[in-house]
C-alpha cells in the first residue's frame, strides 16, 4: 500500500510540474540502476539508452589520464553497490575488473568492446632503425588501440552491447531501452553521414599530426591518417622529434593537435619549428556527438 501511495504522489507531482521543466523532480538514486562506466563518452551512450532508469558514474573523471588511471577509494565503495560495469577495454580494466568483481559478486560486467576488432596503436616510427623517412607509416603490434569510442560505426556495436547489458540487468524496462537504442542508432548514423560529408572532398589531404594517437579508428572511418608524436606511449627522443619536424615541414603540416591531460611541450616545439600552431582535440569529452563534429571541423581545416 505504501509503495502504491508513493507512486501516486510522484505521478501527481510530475503531472503538476509538466508546465515547469525546472521543477520536475529528480528520480532518486534508489529508483535508478547504479551503473559505472570507464570514461565520459560512455556515460553519454549509456544515458542515451538507459534514459531515466540509470544513474551513471564515470571512473576516469576530468583531469585524469585514462591510460594510467587507478580507481579512488570512494569509487571502490560506489562500485560495491553498482549493478552493472560497462567496460570499454582500457588498460586499467585488466587489473581492476577482477578486484571490482571480487568486491561485488552480483555486479554484471558488460564488455562493450565485444565484437570489435582492435587495431594496433599507431606509431609513426618507433626506433632509429627505421629509414630516415619513408612515406609508409609503420604500425606496431604491441598494444591494441583502445580508443574505439571515437568511431561512430564502432559506437553502434558498443550501443548494442549496452542495450543487451541493460536488458539482462533490468528486463522490466526493455520496452524503454529498445526504442532509446533505436533512436541512438539513428542519431549515430546521421552523425556518421555528416562526418563523411565533412571529409568528402579532402582528396589527397588526409594527414593530421597529433601528440597522443587517440584518433586511429576515427581516421579509419573517414579515410584519414594520424601522424602521432608520442612513440609507444613515450615522448619522442630529440632525434625523433627532429625527424617529426622534418616530416611536418615536408608535408606542409601547420597544426599539431594535443589533448587535455597530456604534455603539450613536444607539440609546442614542433609547432614553433614549423611556424604552425597547437590545437585541442579532446577524445574524452562527455558531449560525444558535439565533440566529434567539432573535432572533425578542426581536422578538416588542418588536413595536409
Ligand atoms: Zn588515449
Amino acid at each position: 500500500m505504501k509503495i502504491v501511495m508513493r507512486h501516486f504522489f510522484i505521478g501527481t507531482f510530475t503531472g503538476i510540474c509538466l508546465f515547469c521543466a525546472a521543477c520536475v523532480p529528480e528520480i532518486t538514486a534508489s529508483e535508478t540502476i547504479p551503473v559505472f562506466v570507464s570514461i565520459p563518452p560512455q556515460k553519454y551512450f549509456v544515458e542515451k539508452i538507459g534514459g531515466e532508469f540509470v544513474s551513471v558514474s564515470v571512473m576516469v573523471g576530468p583531469g585524469a589520464n585514462a591510460h594510467t588511471f587507478e580507481p579512488k577509494p570512494a569509487q571502490m565503495t560506489g562500485l560495491a553497490k553498482a549493478r552493472i560495469y560497462f567496460a570499454v577495454g582500457m588498460e586499467f580494466e585488466n587489473v581492476w575488473l577482477d578486484r571490482i568483481a571480487a568486491a561485488n559478486p552480483g555486479l554484471i560486467i558488460v564488455h562493450t568492446e565485444k565484437g570489435i576488432e582492435r587495431i594496433p596503436m599507431k606509431d609513426h616510427h618507433s626506433d632509429d632503425e627505421h629509414k630516415a623517412f619513408s612515406d609508409k607509416h609503420e604500425e606496431h603490434h604491441g598494444i591494441p588501440d583502445p580508443h574505439i569510442w571515437l568511431s561512430p560505426p564502432l559506437v553502434k556495436v558498443q550501443a548494442k552491447n549496452i542495450l543487451d547489458g541493460l536488458t539482462a540487468a533490468d528486463s522490466e524496462h526493455q520496452s524503454a531501452y529498445l526504442p532509446n537504442y533505436e533512436t541512438f542508432i539513428k542519431e549515430t548514423d546521421a552523425l556518421d553521414a555528416e562526418l563523411r560529408g565533412i571529409f568528402a572532398e579532402k582528396g589527397n589531404h588526409t594527414r593530421f599530426m597529433v601528440f597522443h594517437p587517440s584518433w586511429g579508428y576515427f581516421a579509419q572511418a573517414y579515410g584519414l591518417e594520424q601522424i602521432p608524436i608520442e612513440i609507444e606511449g613515450k615522448e619522442p627522443k630529440p632525434a625523433q622529434l627532429a625527424r617529426l619536424i622534418g616530416y611536418a615541414r615536408k608535408e606542409g603540416i601547420r597544426v599539431v593537435f594535443v589533448q587535455p591531460r597530456f604534455s603539450v611541450k613536444n607539440a609546442e616545439t614542433i609547432a614553433k619549428a614549423i611556424q604552425g600552431q597547437v590545437a585541442f582535440a579532446d577524445p574524452l569529452a562527455e558531449d560525444w556527438a558535439k565533440n566529434l563534429r567539432d573535432v572533425a571541423e578542426k581536422f578538416k581545416a588542418a588536413l595536409k
